[in-house]
């Protein structure tokens, strides 16, 4: 039998999964062993763009299953060019490098941007500067790139030459940025900080000054791209050009895949050998990604998304008018985040089990923050159904359970 208890035994403890098992989903709707059903808020983190088994998807993963599976890169293979090529279509990109993850992708990104530098300017020019509060991933570099001290502490000693700054502080990046900076990531909407958009002025002002001295714009958008916000990817909503571009998330609707995005001058500081992966352009997840793209960058599907936005910006706001948790609101596109009020703080958790338990699977972006990331086509009737659950967990919460 297996069963949560499990986890205990079996698994490093660097998670605290749920207490239930879910082990089947269809569209944005998911089961647990029990059988119970959940309407799924959760989008496995901004990943289930298109819901649980797509029908196109899952024919598409057979279809490759059957054909080729891995080659590794000492051969290139037909999905991965088709992705690549749809990648550059869609977007500024000239060059695209596949990985499996997003860390590997903003790994990548960062890595490029020092070796640029090297190439084109000075082995002085080095200077990262990264925002407080951002995620970038796990990696060593990306962890440390990410403005969060508590994930990097015990891990030192820690890559050197990255700045934190106060995210949407422009004057602070112009204080600090040099002709020694080679590059400033930024999370164009931060995720896992608790759905914070940049200013559009702050984007335009990073992009002036890395015009001016030299240094990379690279945007993260693991979370943000793949339609999340409405647009493709968030840069286009702002537009604000970067010279680099990750993604990952969405971009295999569950299957892993990362990618980073950039332009052919700026690609060819990654010479033969400089960098690479043995997975990374994986056929079976490129072209499951390669589909994923064609449905998602579909005007008629990235209008739904802004649909959808207003029905949860009106659902979420007339519950808390009569319920009184969240002090604020924030809905970018699909990307969703309830920000408790002051005596309720520390308490994201609870809600989250509180929702599951009324039936509706939601997140937590920090101990203060949840944080909603459904399918980007979650049917109306899911959306009403889970908003009158969680409406269900705000007054348990309220109440004080
Ligand atoms: C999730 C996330 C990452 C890390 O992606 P992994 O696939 O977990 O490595 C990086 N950046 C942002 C903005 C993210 O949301």
């Amino acid at each position: 039998m297996i069963n949560r208890t499990m986890f205990d035994e079996v698994m490093v403890p660097n998670y605290a999964p749920s207490q239930i098992i879910p082990v089947r989903g269809a569209g944005s709707r998911v089961w647990d062993q029990s059988g119970k059903e959940y309407i799924d808020f959760a989008g496995g983190i901004a990943v289930n763009a298109l819901g649980h088994c797509h029908p196109e998807l899952v024919k598409t993963l057979q279809e490759q299953g059957q054909t080729l599976w891995h080659l590794s890169n000492v051969w290139t293979n037909e999905p991965a060019l088709k992705l690549a090529k749809q990648l550059c279509d869609a977007t500024f990109a000239q060059r695209v490098l596949f990985a499996n993850s997003g860390a590997e992708a903003n790994e990548a990104a960062l890595k490029l941007a020092r070796l640029y530098a090297k190439k084109h300017y000075s082995s002085e020019k080095t200077e990262i500067i990264a925002f407080k509060n951002s995620f970038h991933g796990r990696t060593l570099f990306t962890v440390t790139a990410g403005g969060q001290p508590k994930y990097t502490e015990g891990f030192e000693p820690l890559p050197g030459d990255i700045t934190h700054l106060p995210f949407n502080d422009l004057a602070a990046v112009e204080y600090q940025i040099s002709n020694k900076t080679c590059a400033v990531i930024v999370e164009p909407i931060q995720g896992e900080g608790g759905i914070i958009a940049a200013e559009p002025v702050f984007l335009e002002g990073l992009r002036a000054l890395c015009t001016q001295h030299n240094a990379l714009l690279i945007f993260d958008e693991v979370q943000t791209g793949m339609g999340r916000t409405g647009k493709l990817f968030a840069y286009q909503g702002y537009q604000v050009t970067p010279d680099i571009l990750t993604t990952a998330k969405a971009l295999g609707c569950g299957f892993p895949i990362g990618a980073m995005l950039t332009s052919h001058d700026i690609a060819a500081s990654f010479s033969v050998g400089t960098h690479g992966s043995t997975y990374g352009g994986n056929p079976l997840a490129c072209a499951v990604a390669s589909r994923a793209l064609e449905l998602i960058n579909d005007p008629t599907l990235l209008a739904g998304v802004t649909q959808r936005q207003q029905m949860f910006i009106s659902g979420l706001k007339q519950l808390n008018q009569k319920i009184g948790l969240f002090r604020d609101i924030r809905v970018e596109g699909l990307l969703i985040g309830c920000e408790l009020k002051e005596a309720w703080q520390g308490k994201a958790r609870d809600l989250l089990t509180q929702a599951q338990e009324q039936g509706v699977l939601v997140l937590t972006a920090g101990p203060d923050v949840l944080r909603l990331a459904p399918s980007l086509v979650i049917p109306y009737p899911e959306m009403k159904k889970g908003l009158q659950q969680l409406a269900q967990a705000m007054l348990a919460i309220k109440m004080g359970f």
